[in-house]
């Protein structure tokens, strides 16, 4: 028992440990080429469930090919390299079956902000592990030593930076998507001075880091570089504001991605390194067209809102006079007298899970001979692409579902609007006020329709921003307040009573 646990368990050949090489490679090979086929199917709706297939099969054929190859290697204790294998499998299976089990799809975001932050973590920790076990060597001994010596000591350092950073920026990500903290921006007095101090610090710690020889030398710049780059990941996401929150859970994707390929160039494991860099140019393009998409430098954005001005006082608690209350059935009046609606879901249909009776609401309107089309925001809801999941779970049909910029343009002739659990995405502010938080955000242009009415349960609670809506206080504009699922029922009953009348 104690051989096994311990001790030499079995004499590997050195012909199968060649051949496991030559598997490990083939495996991680292919598990790259099916991450690669999985991203380029993920892209489109059609194909996203086979890409996700994809996705999983390379993912099992990876660990597979890590769990056997570091077992079979590890020739001094295969027993306890064994138990420790299965045990983080099953700690980590049970806890991510129990966990994807639970969540809800609106609570998606602070789930994959949660996941980036073990991605960090892990980084931090492999790097610590490669430090611990070689740390840096005397460096006279030629030219190609120290070349060495300096790599690995900077893909420590590195690793530490980037692991740190996404650590502590994604655990605030999930504190603000989940609601534990604010999602107002915290702008401290010259916060990007203070992050380029920070950003200067870490780099000098990193050059002086490859110096170093010996864990005692080593320890002290790389504790500097893990707590500064701790304190600047936590500084970075809380200076950004509540309607820039999707680019910064990509831009985590996208950092997440760098930490685990450099924690690959720290274990020397190829398949780290090609998926690492899959995540974290995949998440960086994304990042890019979402902030294209909201008008926002990526730059600013990637830089904890580097160049923004904080939002006024005076923006935020403006007085916008007196808005109008209808009820369900005169919201069913305003419908039957239109010839065309459109409908602009946002995060408060998810909630109310509103799809299905606003599937059916659809279907009777468009029964009764009116033109019904929905307009999605690239933002709407919680994550990229959750009003059209919605949509399509309740079967409306595809080719009535326009992107905003596909319909922006056509407000002006459409009837009625209703704005079903939408704040921030049909916000006039983020074109009136320079000022505001979501200033030059693209909105979509309810109030160019004749009519909007809008869903929503109180008039006390802003959007996801934080920011005041004035488009529920302009004359063309009522408020249908309720849980939008039963305001949506309870017209749909109306329609059914005149129906029947
Ligand atoms: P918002 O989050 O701005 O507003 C949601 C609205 O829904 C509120 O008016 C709320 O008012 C209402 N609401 C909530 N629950 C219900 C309910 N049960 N019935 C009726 N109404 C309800 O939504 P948007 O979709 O317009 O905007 C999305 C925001 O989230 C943007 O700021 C975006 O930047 C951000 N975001 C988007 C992500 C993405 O990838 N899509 C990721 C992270 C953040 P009330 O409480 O009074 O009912």
């Amino acid at each position: 028992m104690n051989d096994f646990m311990f001790g030499t368990f079995l004499e590997v050949p050195d012909r199968l440990i060649a051949a496991l090489e030559h598997f490990e490679t083939l495996a991680y090979l292919l598990a790259a080429l099916l991450f690669i086929l999985a991203l380029a199917q993920l892209s489109r709706q059609k194909t996203a469930l086979q890409g996700n297939r994809l996705g999983v099969i390379g993912m099992t054929l990876a660990l597979a090919a890590v769990i056997i190859v570091a077992v079979l290697q590890d020739t001094t204790a295969m027993g306890l390299t064994i138990v420790l294998m299965v045990l983080a499998l099953v700690i980590g299976g049970a806890y991510g079956i129990w966990k994807a089990n639970r969540v809800q799809m609106t609570e998606m975001p602070q789930l994959v902000a949660m996941l980036h932050s073990f991605v960090g973590a892990a980084a931090v920790l492999v790097g610590f592990n490669s430090f611990l076990i070689q740390p840096g060597v005397e460096q006279y001994s030629g030219l190609t030593r120290m070349t060495e010596n300096a790599f690995h000591m900077g893909e420590i350092g590195l690793a530490v930076f980037i692991g740190a950073v996404t650590l502590t920026g994604s655990i605030v990500a999930f504190l603000k998507l989940s609601g534990k903290i604010s999602g107002k921006p915290l702008t401290l007095p010259g916060r990007n001075a203070i992050n380029l101090v920070m950003l200067i610090v870490i780099i000098v710690c990193i050059v002086w880091f490859t110096m170093t020889v010996g864990r005692r030398a080593g320890i002290v710049p790389l504790a500097i570089i893990t707590v500064v780059s701790l304190v600047l990941g936590w500084h970075l996401v809380m200076a950004i504001g509540g309607g820039d929150m999707p680019v910064v859970v990509s831009m985590l994707n996208s950092y997440s991605g760098w930490a685990a390929a450099m924690a690959g160039f720290t274990l020397g494991n190829d398949l780290l390194i090609i998926t690492g860099s899959l995540v974290g140019s995949s998440g960086a393009y994304l990042s890019y067209i979402m902030c294209k998409g909201m008008n926002r430098s990526f730059i600013s954005v990637i830089l904890g809102g580097f160049g923004e001005g904080a939002p006024t006082a005076a923006a935020e608690s403006k007085d916008y006079g007196e808005h109008s209350e209808i009820n369900a059935v005169e919201a069913t009046r305003m419908l039957l007298d239109s010839k065309s609606v459109v409908i602009t879901p946002g995060y408060g249909m998810a909630v109310a899970q509103a799809q299905y009776p606003v599937a059916s609401l659809t279907k009777m309107l468009i029964d009764r001979g009116i033109d019904v089309k929905f307009g999605i925001h690239p933002v709407a809801g919680r994550m990229p692409g959750h009003m059209n999941v919605l949509l399509a779970e309740a079967r409306v049909p595809y080719d009535s579902v326009y992107e905003m910029d596909e319909i922006n343009d056509d407000f002006g002739d459409v009837d009625t609007v209703l704005v079903i659990g939408a704040n921030d995405t049909v916000n006039p502010a983020a074109e009136t006020e320079p000022n505001s938080p979501i200033a030059g955000m693209p909105v979509l242009r309810v109030w160019e329709a004749e009519n909007v009415i809008v869903f929503k349960r109180s008039m006390g609670n802003a959007g996801y921003s934080g920011v005041q809506n004035p488009l529920f206080y302009n004359d063309n504009t009522v408020m249908l307040l309720g849980d939008a699922k039963q305001s949506v029922s309870d017209i749909i009953a109306e329609l059914n009573r005149t129906a029947g009348a």
